[in-house]
């Protein structure tokens, strides 16, 4: 087995370091005194002892974040160039430490080595480099709408943005707020789930040292309720929060808005119909259903947690899928072999494990998984879990587990499957398998849901679009769309007339 010795831990010396806040460009203690531990979900240990930032804390970091967009030289006096070249700068410097944080990500969330190498850490060095692409291509527009005027649109910065994140793909998603509000030339305070808010502390560091100024990125860890989430989305000098998390939080960031009206983005859950028509490409669909639920431990809000199979292939299919998964190699992320890791927390664990056992008693299938591995003494795992012969109607088929629990529903005909994929509060994504270009394409148009992939899943590229219908939540993440979000459109008006 080849699990990476403690010896070539390359984050070890850094873990051991105290862990602060970073505000105004220092890091700096708590000014509540508290911390919090957070854990490897592998092995059950603390691996740091984290601030819990307090409203004092939230507060001074929206004051220099305030200081730093007004009077700094972030948006006011530095070119758009010199602000893309610290976004590209910081691209360089992640790809510098990808090994480093490549562990401490797999460390603090658990996932598979593999994909914190392979996918986090270069689409997080993507992202920006993407955005810092876009940093010197805002613009604004002249509108000839009247002789007696020059009339030009302005587009400017929303200014200080609260961003809160979750724990799935800390980093991913820390690069998807940052890149776009930061070419636009806010100034941003950053709140990290509280599971894993390691290699955001390690990107403040790398920020620092690409060159952003003073008081334009800060960090404050914390909790949600009742700690820096909640101060950060209620504070009156935020002009806008983006969140991505639980449906039932985004409803609560939506209350905290109020008081200020600040705008709000809100990526959200979901509980993505993943279809696959009997003309599909089999073992191709096959692979995109393991993909789509068992990817990141299931723990991806775009999650293709209900498979829907047309009935010819039904069985066919599910021999391919059983045998396919029975391989899955589960235990520590950090053992090159493993395809599939712990749960994030224990919460999280037990959370799938009440789900199964909801299941079972709404009369689904167990076809494999179903409990915790008898093999892992510790660990928050949870076994790849398949259900069949469930109903559309049934809970486990309508609440977002957010764990490596399947849902299998068998259907007749296009128009049988096209109404039970909306039949969902939800709608990120959708994907669909077939041969039929006019299959494909009539659901991708019908279905209710910020993206549908045909023929493959879970692909994602910083320039493309990202973002949910109905309570899966509004807004649209990556692209230029993202640089919509962080941006305010002023129209002026010069008057030509005599
Ligand atoms: P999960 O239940 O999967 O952890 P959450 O929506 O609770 O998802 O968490 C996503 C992020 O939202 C985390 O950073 C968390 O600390 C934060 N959060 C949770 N509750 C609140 C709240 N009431 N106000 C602001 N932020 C919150």
């Amino acid at each position: 087995m080849a699990v990476v010795q403690e010896k070539e831990l390359l984050c070890k010396e850094w873990l051991s370091k105290p862990k602060k806040l970073l505000i105004n460009g220092k890091w700096v203690e708590p000014k509540s005194g508290k911390y919090f531990e957070s854990y490897n979900p592998a092995t059950e240990e603390v691996l740091a002892k984290i601030p819990e930032g307090g409203k004092e804390d939230v507060d001074l970091a929206v004051k220099a974040a305030r200081h730093a967009f007004e009077n700094g030289p972030w948006y006011r006096k530095m070119t758009t160039a010199q602000r893309a070249r610290c976004l590209y700068k910081l691209a360089e410097l992640i790809e510098k430490n990808a090994d480093e944080l490549a562990q401490l990500e797999t460390l603090d969330n658990g996932k598979p080595i593999k994909e914190s190498r392979y996918v986090d850490v270069p689409m997080t060095a993507e992202t920006f480099r993407y955005y810092a692409g876009w940093a010197t291509k805002i613009e604004g527009e002249t509108i000839n709408a009247n002789s007696d005027f020059f009339t030009y649109t302005l587009r400017e910065p929303v200014g200080v943005v609260g961003q809160i994140i979750p724990w799935n793909f800390p980093m991913l998603m820390l690069a998807w707020k940052w890149g776009p509000a930061l070419a636009c030339g806010n100034t941003v305070v950053l709140k990290p789930a509280e599971q894993t808010p390691l290699t955001a502390l390690r990107l403040g560091e790398l920020a620092l040292e690409a060159g952003f100024p003073e008081g334009v990125v800060n960090i404050v860890t914390g909790l949600g309720p009742d700690s820096a989430g909640e101060f950060l989305a209620n504070h009156m000098d935020v002009d806008k929060i983006a969140f991505t998390g639980e449906d039932k939080t985004g409803q609560i960031i939506v209350k905290a808005s109020a008081g200020n009206l600040k705008r709000v983005s809100l990526e959200l859950g979901g509980k993505a119909p993943n279809i696959v028509f009997a003309d599909a490409d089999i073992e191709a669909a096959v692979k995109g259903a393991i993909t789509g639920i068992f990817f990141n431990q299931g723990q991806v809000c775009c999650a293709g947690s209900r498979l829907f199979l047309e009935k010819a292939v039904h069985d066919e299919f599910m021999d391919k899928l059983l045998e396919r998964v029975g391989k899955m190699r589960q235990g520590f992320g950090l053992d090159e072999d493993t395809v599939i890791g712990p749960q994030v927390s224990k919460e999280q664990q037990e959370r799938c494990l009440d789900y199964i056992e909801i299941a079972k008693k709404e009369g689904a299938k167990l076809a494999c998984g179903g409990a915790r591995p008898e093999d892992l003494k510790k660990g928050y795992f949870v076994k790849p879990t398949i259900f069949t012969d469930v109903n559309n109607e049934m809970r486990i088929a309508q609440e977002e587990v957010f764990g490596p629990v399947l849902s299998v529903i068998p259907f007749k005909n296009i128009e049988e499957v096209a109404e039970q994929a909306n039949k969902v509060r939800y709608g990120l994504s959708g994907a669909v398998w077939t041969r039929d270009v006019k299959k494909a394409h009539k659901l991708a148009s019908h279905i209710k849901a910020g993206t549908i992939w045909v023929n493959c899943y879970n692909v994602f590229d910083p320039a493309v679009p990202f973002g949910g219908y109905k309570q899966s939540g509004y807004g649209r993440e990556l692209g230029k769309h993202s640089i919509e979000l962080y941006s305010n459109i002023k129209s002026v008006w010069l008057n030509l007339a005599d």
